[in-house]
């Protein structure tokens, strides 16, 4: 790629290094900041604007992929919402360094279905879709959880395998998980939790600053007193 093309910028909401709980095996798991639709129930209500977020290059996700393949052995990228097909140029850009890179691509189309991506015909996504190794499609429902299949927030939203490296397999069919991370006073939850916890853990990502922990008073006697 040229020095330009490396200079692609993009808008990234968050990024989760090495995550389990975001499709097969580790991976590295980006969410755009920003995105058109609103799916009653969506999981990442902060996520929806364009505004905020960080903004970053492609030559820098590069280099964050990399580490994370070499110091954790992620096998693949996994792209989420804010929707994906909003940020298409970029996701596209993804994808192409994720198989330079030798990894899997893994997305969730949760505001259409392949058809209608399709439909489109934004050669960016056609693009995309070539690219791509499984594609979740269809809305996210609140009224339909999905609690047979990991991974997959509401069950009218269909997997689509669209090369050979992945199937339906047993890894598919356990429960969901959920990650939560505290790196100093930043509190990062990812995966899928069960429908009537959706959300739970928003109030404490606005509450920040988290406050330290605090040693207890210690009440001293009059004898103790600064007073002279
Ligand atoms: S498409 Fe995804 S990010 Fe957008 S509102 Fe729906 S669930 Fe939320």
């Amino acid at each position: 790629m040229t020095g330009a093309a490396e200079e692609l910028t993009m808008q990234i909401a968050q990024v989760v290094p090495c995550t389990e709980a975001e499709g097969p095996g580790k991976r590295f798991a980006l969410w755009f900041q920003g995105c058109p639709l609103r799916c009653p129930g969506c999981c990442n209500p902060e996520f929806l604007s364009f505004k905020g977020g960080s903004t970053k290059t492609l030559r820098e996700m590069t280099d964050e992929i990399q580490q994370a393949r070499d110091e954790s052995g992620v096998e693949g990228i996994t792209l989420l919402g804010g929707e994906p097909t909003a940020h298409a140029p970029a996701a596209l850009a993804l994808a192409r360094r994720s198989r330079e890179l030798e990894t899997t691509l893994f997305w969730f189309a949760s505001g259409f279905t392949v058809e209608e991506l399709r439909e489109k015909a934004d050669p960016n996504v056609l693009e995309l879709i070539e690219l791509t190794d499984i594609l979740v499609d269809g809305p996210y429902i609140r009224e339909q959880p999905d609690t047979e299949r990991r991974w997959i927030g509401s069950r009218n939203q269909r997997i689509h395998f669209l090369t050979p490296r992945y199937s339906y397999d047993e890894q598919w069919r356990t429960k969901n998980t959920l990650e939560i991370r505290v790196v100093g006073r930043e509190i990062t939850v990812n995966g899928f939790p069960a429908a009537n916890a959706v959300g739970l853990w928003k109030g404490w990502r606005r509450k920040k600053p988290i406050p330290l922990p605090v040693a207890p008073e210690t009440k001293r006697s009059p004898e103790e007193t600064d007073a002279k």
